[in-house]
């Protein structure tokens, strides 16, 4: 296969983080020949006991995505966190939610998984996948449309040529603003403060959140005992937490978590991200389709984003078989709406119902604190409903692509 050559790929992606690879691997393994362009080399190795600052909460449906593209031995093999429980509850009225995967008779709710992880385990999954050519490093300046295909260019000056262009390149997508596609915006005017933290006692494969005035925080059990932590709060408040001696932030960390593990007793690099919920106003054109960070940003209060960013790979990868199948135009408008029909509902219908929370956890009105309390509790003592809630949480709901549902390779799910 040349480079150059403008009817070399199928389709060409941008963007080679957990969705960009998420949707080659499922692509390649059906027969397209695809090109995955990303920036940044991935790390391949990385010291005994180190942690990446990118830790995800990754739902049952997404370790199904993996395990049928058969990636998930990869991420078992450089470790992976099980849950078995999370546990919800709110500073002001003392509300309190528990979840326990044996309760609704599952071994695990999901796992806490390093990016890196991730990446690294599908990128070898691709390099099994003969149709599937990795440029790396090289980034996407550019592109345009002509006929029946799209040229990309290079930032190196090459030029590919594909049927379809998929934007996976993150949440300040280039491809999407070359394309002019309009985003919706809200900043949250919040920060996510993450680090790795020790407690006194070992996280017992539990997902705290605790409900603060300034916004949630986190601790995600990792494997060794210790927890991973994403504590989301005012800018200046994380500029302050960020600032502090570790003596200091520990006290802070350990009184702000209530003391449910103890004492906080180590604490590694520190970072902060800016939190804004962001919404691309459409995810195709002719040619073009926007998948993962690049289309949807939401707040990571429940653990999300990734998630619905590998229900996109999935269902695009879904349609895009089922339209060869029947000899159509993979790069066809009428294609390309199909996958955005089926998943811009879901993914708008989370970001609000995260900002639902946010905002009712937020709120520091008397009333509406009495109301989250006797919500919370009601809903932990109402079996059904917190069935209902777990199965959401796990990714088990909404109309989901066959990729997330049991045991199936991918030809085995039509997608051949
Ligand atoms: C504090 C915090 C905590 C979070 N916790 C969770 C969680 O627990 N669970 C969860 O599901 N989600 C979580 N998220 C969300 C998650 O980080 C994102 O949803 C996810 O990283 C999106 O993946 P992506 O592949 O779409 O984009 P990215 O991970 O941003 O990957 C984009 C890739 O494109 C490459 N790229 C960019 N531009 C170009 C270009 N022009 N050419 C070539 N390559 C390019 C980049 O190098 C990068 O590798 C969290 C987010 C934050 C901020």
């Amino acid at each position: 296969m040349t480079v150059n050559d403008s009817s070399a790929f199928d389709v060409l992606i941008a963007g080679g983080g957990c969705v960009g690879a998420t949707l080659a691997c499922a692509l390649g393994e059906v027969g397209f020949r695809v090109g995955l362009i990303e920036a940044r080399p991935p790390a391949t190795d990385w010291p005994a006991g180190s942690v990446d600052l990118r830790v995800y909460a990754v739902t049952v449906a997404s370790q199904r995505i993996f395990e049928n593209l058969d990636a998930w031995p990869g991420m078992l093999a450089r470790g992976v966190s099980p849950y078995e429980a999370m546990e919800v509850w709110d500073a002001a009225s003392g509300g309190r939610i528990r979840f326990d995967a044996a309760e609704i008779g599952e071994p695990v709710l999901g796992h806490i998984i390093e990016q890196r992880v991730m990446v690294a385990a599908l990128m070898e999954r691709l390099e099994a996948l003969p149709g599937v050519q990795r440029l790396c490093p090289a980034e996407v300046t550019d592109f345009e449309t002509a006929g029946d295909a799209v040229r990309v260019r290079l930032g190196d000056g090459r030029q590919l040529g594909a049927k379809l262009l998929v934007a996976a390149d993150g949440k300040g997508s280039r491809v999407r603003e070359r394309a002019a596609i309009p985003v919706q915006r809200y900043d949250y005017r919040q920060q996510a403060v993450v680090c790795v933290v020790s407690t006194e006692r070992p996280n017992p494969a539990t997902a705290w959140q605790r409900f603060l005035a300034e916004g949630p925080l986190a601790f995600l059990p990792l494997a060794d005992g210790r927890s991973s932590i994403v504590w989301s709060t005012t800018p200046e408040q994380a500029e302050e937490l960020c600032a502090l001696d570790e003596a200091a932030f520990r006290a802070r960390l350990g009184e702000a978590f209530d003391y449910r593990l103890g004492a906080i007793t180590a604490v590694g690099e520190r970072a902060r991200f800016p939190l804004a919920r962001q919404h691309a106003e459409r995810y195709v054109e002719p040619r073009l389709a926007l998948v993962g960070d690049a289309a949807h940003v939401i707040h990571p209060l429940a653990g999300q984003g990734v998630n619905l960013g590998l229900l996109d790979a999935a269902a695009l990868a879904e349609v895009l078989a089922g339209t060869r199948e029947r000899g159509r135009d993979i790069g066809g408008l009428s294609a390309l709406r199909k996958y955005e029909r089926w998943r811009r509902g879901d993914n708008l219908a989370m970001m609000l119902a995260m900002d639902g929370f946010k905002h009712l956890f937020g709120s520091e009105l008397p009333p509406l604190q009495r109301l989250r309390g006797l919500g919370l509790g009601l809903a932990d003592r109402l079996t059904p409903l917190k069935t209902l809630l777990v199965r959401h949480a796990m990714g088990l709901d909404g109309d989901l692509p066959a990729l997330a549902r049991p045991h199936i390779s991918a030809a085995g799910a039509g997608l051949a």
